[in-house]
């Protein structure tokens, strides 16, 4: 991994890095989520990086894959709620991939702290050659020593230039068979999900992230191939959302026909949104990306490790 890619790395986490300080202030309960993703994405962009995926705002029982779409006018962060801030960077492909958990429900401060100290203790055990399981195994006992239970099917993830899931899974539990081991000149994302439910998420019906499935395209109408050329060109494959349009100057019905004739045409890969198999169950995630150089293990997201 060359000097270059090693500073591209790192000069995305710390764009993340300063967005989620700025989110831990700016976040209050009562904040429409329009407002919130808008802002959010626009600082990511102020800063010099550009939004590796839409914001995932998700709310409770939803694990992940949620942003806010262009008619949620009325949507907020309600008090009590359990909020997973989701946030992407990448500065010319290279990733950070980071989120917190805003919790305002004083009787839910336990499963946010379980996911904290499960994502604290698992960024110590990382090094070259240590086995993915290794960090399964912590995530899984420091949740269940807060009486609560990982997600199983939801994990870390190694990440590539402008691919999010590279394809090796860090696991959330002590996965005797994945025999993977971290690897010098990568990046990975570590996310324990801990949840009061059954641990384990299921596919819901709302679909508010994209990502194009293939860059070759052949039998769509100007309007269609203008969309998808668009895509290419500011997004390539990473996931993105319909409120990344709005200098097309289309109206949001003209839109979502659109997106969804290119979905019927097996250009685009929905990603529905996940919600735990519990319902009213609750969840947590914290997540912070992790660079193994060949001098050092780098948490690029978080200068305090
Ligand atoms: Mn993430
Ligand atoms: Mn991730």
């Amino acid at each position: 991994m060359d000097e270059e890619v090693i500073s591209k790395y790192l000069k995305a986490g710390d764009i993340a890095w300063r967005v989620k300080q700025f989110l831990y202030s700016y976040i209050k309960p009562g904040m429409k989520l329009l407002e919130l993703a808008n802002t959010t994405e626009n600082m990511i962009r102020e800063l010099g990086g550009e939004p590796a995926f839409p914001i995932n705002i998700s709310i409770n029982s939803i694990a992940a894959h949620k942003t806010p779409l262009l008619d949620e006018v009325d949507s907020a962060i309600t008090e009590d709620d359990v909020v997973k801030i989701d946030i992407g960077v990448h500065v010319d492909g290279y990733i950070a991939d980071t989120a917190i958990t805003l919790c305002y429900n004083d009787k839910l401060n336990n499963l946010v702290e379980a996911s904290k100290e499960a994502l604290e203790k698992s960024l110590k055990v990382i090094n070259e050659g240590v086995r993915f399981s290794a960090v399964g195994k912590v995530i899984e006992e420091t949740a269940k020593k807060y009486g609560f239970k990982p997600i199983r099917n939801l994990g870390g993830h190694s990440l590539d230039r402008y691919v999010i899931h590279a394809g090796d899974v860090i696991p959330n539990y002590g996965d005797v068979m994945q025999l993977g081991k971290f690897r010098r000149g990568m990046a990975y994302a570590i996310e324990p999900f801990i949840s009061t439910g059954n641990g384990y998420v299921v596919e819901g019906s709302e679909v508010s992230i994209y990502a194009l499935s293939k860059t070759k395209f052949k039998g769509l109408t100007t309007q269609e191939a203008h969309v998808v050329n668009y895509i290419l060109s500011r997004f390539k494959t990473l996931p993105f959302c319909e409120r990344w349009f709005s200098e097309l100057g289309f109206s949001l019905n003209n839109l979502r026909i659109l997106l969804n004739s290119l979905k019927l045409k097996n250009m685009l890969r929905e990603y529905p949104v996940l919600i735990e198999s519990l319902p009213k169950a609750y969840i947590s995630q914290f997540e912070e990306t992790v660079l193994i150089t060949s001098k050092e293990v780098i948490i690029t997201t978080n200068p305090t490790f």
